[in-house]
């Protein structure tokens, strides 16, 4: 199983990083040309995950909304399973009846892989994409604003949390230097590592 990385759990720490990433583009602070890009929106993302502790209720599992997935996620489940691609596909997907050529999984009610009476997901190291982002959804490198799941009571706690936090932060003199480049660069990263924990 893959190490996940310590998360800072400290909203107010995580506050005042965020609103030092969000001071500059990551075009002015990563130069390597292979760095990954992120928006704005996407810092304020990674700080949800950072903040966000699930409860358990196990409501984004099984109640029936579409669980997107990318053919890399259904790669991923294949191999995982140790089955055949195709087998997957067949056993587990459908084509989304909105969006022509997307796929979703097949059993949502509750989903397949959810596990009833633990409380959790029986594939959770493979879990898909949209899982693991889950209730932050967007789509990374976008400006488009984060969707908050309202039937999720952990996200719904998590703005609360970071709205206060932030508001504490802004309040704090430390912010005056908050668009040093280096400064910048180190939030940045320490906010990225939220991906990695995903
Ligand atoms: S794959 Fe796992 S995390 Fe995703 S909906 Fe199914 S049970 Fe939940
Ligand atoms: S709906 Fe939110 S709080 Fe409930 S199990 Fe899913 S992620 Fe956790």
């Amino acid at each position: 199983m893959t190490e996940m990385p310590e998360l800072e759990r400290d909203p107010r720490k995580i506050a005042l990083q965020l609103l030092s990433a969000a001071s500059l583009p990551d075009g002015q602070i990563f130069t390597e040309l292979d760095a990954p890009r992120y928006t704005t929106v996407d810092y304020y993302r990674m700080a949800c995950h950072m903040i966000f502790a699930c409860q358990r209720c196990g409501n984004c599992c099984t109640t029936g909304d579409p669980i997107r997935l990318r053919p890399e996620d259904v790669a991923a489940i294949a191999k995982g399973l140790k089955i055949p691609l195709n087998k997957a596909l067949k056993k587990y997907t459908i084509t989304d009846p909105k969006k022509a050529g997307v796929l979703d999984f097949k059993h949502i009610l509750p989903c397949k892989f959810y596990d009833l009476s633990a409380k959790g997901c029986k594939i959770y190291d493979i879990r898909p994409w949209s899982c693991r982002i889950f209730p932050f959804l967007g789509i990374y490198g976008s400006e488009d604003q984060i969707k908050v799941n309202e039937s999720c009571p952990g996200s719904v706690e998590t703005m609360k949390i970071l709205k206060e936090a932030i508001e504490a932060a802004r309040a704090d003199a430390k912010m005056s230097d908050a668009d040093d480049p280096a400064k910048v660069r180190s939030a940045k990263a320490f906010l990225r590592v939220a991906l990695d924990s995903i």
